[in-house]
């Protein structure tokens, strides 16, 4: 394989089974002149299970501006650097964003080195709809940031997908269960590719009681997928909009919602949407 000279290459790295190393990545990481990692000892391991020596330099969000401007220099001056976080693809929930952007607005040529990554393993095995989905990343960590959060994604109808801690599952699934309702479908992606990979799906107040219940299932690393808010549309049958909409010729937009509720037995607030929806 050729390496491009002056490239920053982004590798991904395997997220539990190293057999998710690609061909592809291994032959970079050898071929680089440096490989900047988030930190030099986890991947060391990496490296040196596959047999790689090339010279590592530590890129970690507390030293990563300062350190892109010389990476960024050293493409310019020829080298291939490859970049590597801990685990998974780079940038995603980890460092990197920084010295992409510096390099790109520099002009130099940067290239993905695609493999692992926790939110499309999680994502392609959940079952949830995957057409549209939202990434979140971890959510804060106090409860009152984590409730507005919550807050402002429980109408969105795309599948949510965030990163979890061990430590904040509970109650992550907890503040999930008492925003969006016990009875929005979800499921939890832990240990992805490990020996304890477990995909378990249900309500999210049913996975309430499920980690309440076993501690096993507490540990490790997470992946929370939430269905998306029903939408309005879908629980509008034809009848209730062919009511909704004669009564609209007749009355306000909030009088055709009350009176077709009170026809049709759809709920008042879906109708006003739909409505809302129709006007627009
Ligand atoms: N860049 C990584 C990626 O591409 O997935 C993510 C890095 S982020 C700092 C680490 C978080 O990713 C973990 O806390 C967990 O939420 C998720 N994660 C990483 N590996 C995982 C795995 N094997 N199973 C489930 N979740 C995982």
């Amino acid at each position: 394989m050729s390496i491009i000279s002056g490239a920053l290459y982004v590798v991904a790295t395997p997220i539990g089974n190293l057999g998710d190393m690609s061909a592809r990545a291994l032959e970079v990481l050898q071929a680089a002149t440096v490989i900047a990692a988030e930190d030099t000892r986890h991947s060391g391991k990496l490296l040196h299970h596959f047999g790689i020596k090339t010279k590592t330099i530590a890129l970690h969000d507390h030293n990563e501006r300062m350190v892109s401007e010389s990476i960024v220099a050293r493409l310019q001056a020829g080298e291939t650097v490859a970049l590597v976080s801990d685990a998974g693809t780079p940038l995603i929930s980890d460092p990197g964003y920084h010295l992409v952007a510096q390099a790109r607005a520099a002009g130099c040529q940067v290239i993905p080195v695609p493999g692992a990554s926790a939110l499309l393993a999680a994502l392609s095995a959940s079952g949830l709809p995957s057409d549209r989905f939202t990434f979140e990343g971890f959510l804060p960590a106090k409860a009152g940031a984590r409730r507005a959060k919550l807050e402002q994604l429980q109408d969105d109808p795309r599948t949510l997908v965030f990163y979890e801690a061990p430590h904040r599952i509970e109650e992550s699934i907890a503040a999930m269960a008492a925003v969006f309702g016990g009875e929005r479908p979800a499921v939890i992606a832990r240990e992805l590719t490990k020996t304890f990979e477990t995909i378990h799906g249900d309500t999210l107040s049913a996975l309430s009681n499920w980690l309440a219940a076993d501690a096993n299932q507490r540990r490790g690393e997470f992946v929370v997928m939430v269905g998306g808010a029903p939408q309005a549309e879908l629980l509008v049958d034809a009848e209730a909009e062919r009511v909704l909409c004669l009564l609209l010729e007749e009355v306000s937009l909030k009088q055709a919602a009350a009176l077709a509720a009170k026809i049709t037995g759809v709920k008042k607030n879906l109708l006003y949407q739909f409505a809302l929806d129709l006007a627009r």
